[in-house]
């Protein structure tokens, strides 16, 4: 799912790489932490998966994608994969709680339907429900914090990283947002949380990946800490195509409830296009975004008159697509 193979991170004007010959993988479903100093490379890593950075040697590849040949214009919607949170947060100060969680899923064209339907969802999730007409305000850190984690969920990311969720937080309330990050986990996420805090982690029992100047210096499974084995493992076989089996889905979906209501209620129109959009989005390169909307097509969906084909970004378009957030 995460793969850095002999990857060493250099910066500009500095004699020491931030990251020296780093190799790991990260297997879908796991809670990794990433530990080690200030100054050890974490959130180098973080910056590296989120192709905001490149190595200056070796190869990240994640969900199956080699960041090196991911072409600028295909980021932003690699980007709709993978979920962060930052230790400050970055909520938008004039926003409220909705707003804030819902303005992700605007930029990428959800249609309002879904934007209503997937908030409060998110929001009842990480136990906010009933805060969403709250500005930030108004919250405590441990709230502001969870506000950030559903905005980071709401498009079902396949993987969520937290570059210090807890840094800001006191130790009562950073217990809450671990179990909250664990509780995600357990619904099938990838996490990958940086933290210097090494008093939390050795009591959580996961796999520990330390960095020291660099360097991975432990990278500890063993004794119950990275146990996967309960975690059902996807054949990359079975993964391909499974776009196109999502949006198919949602849309056999949509005709069922047309044929059992013998109307279309235009918010089932919305849900099972957003579905299907999403399904495609959650394709790993463009044949499965294409396989997509094919099998939309099939099913009986035009997907000119829907705007699918638009927001699956299979319109032929030249343009640079905007950052998701
Ligand atoms: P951590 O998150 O573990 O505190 P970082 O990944 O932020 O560590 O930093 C690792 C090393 O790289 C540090 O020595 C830091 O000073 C250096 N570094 C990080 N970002 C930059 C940058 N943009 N330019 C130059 N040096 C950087
Ligand atoms: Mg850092």
């Amino acid at each position: 799912m995460i793969r850095f193979e002999n990857v060493t991170k250099r910066y500009r004007g500095t004699s020491r790489p931030a990251l020296n010959n780093v190799d790991f993988e990260v297997q879908r479903g796991e809670f990794v932490f990433l530990v080690g100093a200030s100054g050890s490379g974490k959130s180098s890593c973080l910056r590296l998966i989120l192709r905001e950075d490149a190595p200056s040697e070796g190869r990240v590849v994640v969900l199956g994608r080699d960041l090196r040949s991911l072409s600028n214009r295909k980021v932003p919607y690699f980007r709709r994969h993978i979920g962060s949170v930052f230790q400050d947060f970055r909520l938008l100060p004039n926003k409220t709680v909705f707003q804030n969680v819902a303005f992700t899923l605007q930029v990428i064209g959800a249609s309002r339907g879904f934007i209503q339907q997937a908030v409060p969802e998110a929001l009842a999730l990480v136990g906010l429900d009933g805060k969403q007409k709250r500005m930030p305000h108004e919250l405590s850190g441990g709230e502001q914090q969870r506000v950030a984690i559903a905005r980071a969920l709401v498009n079902r990311p396949q993987v969520l990283l937290a570059d210090e969720p807890t840094g800001n937080l006191d130790p009562a309330t950073s217990v809450d947002i671990m179990q909250l990050l664990a509780r995600i986990n357990a619904g099938g996420t990838t996490v990958v949380m940086a933290t210097h805090e090494a008093s939390f982690v050795d009591q959580m029992r996961r796999r520990v990946i330390e960095l020291s100047n660099g360097d991975i210096v432990r990278d500890e499974r063993h004794g119950g800490y990275g146990d996967i084995s309960g975690v059902p493992k996807l054949a990359p076989q079975a993964e391909k195509g499974a776009a196109s089996v999502a949006a198919l889905t949602a849309v056999l979906e949509l005709q069922r409830e047309i044929v059992e209501t013998g109307e279309i209620e235009p918010l089932v129109i919305d849900a099972a296009v957003d579905a299907a959009a999403r399904a495609a989005y959650s394709a790993t390169n463009e044949n499965e975004a294409v396989d997509a909307s094919a099998a939309a097509q099939d099913a009986g969906v035009d997907i000119a008159e829907l705007g699918l084909a638009d927001r699956l970004g299979l319109e032929k378009n030249d343009d640079e697509v905007g950052p998701t957030r």
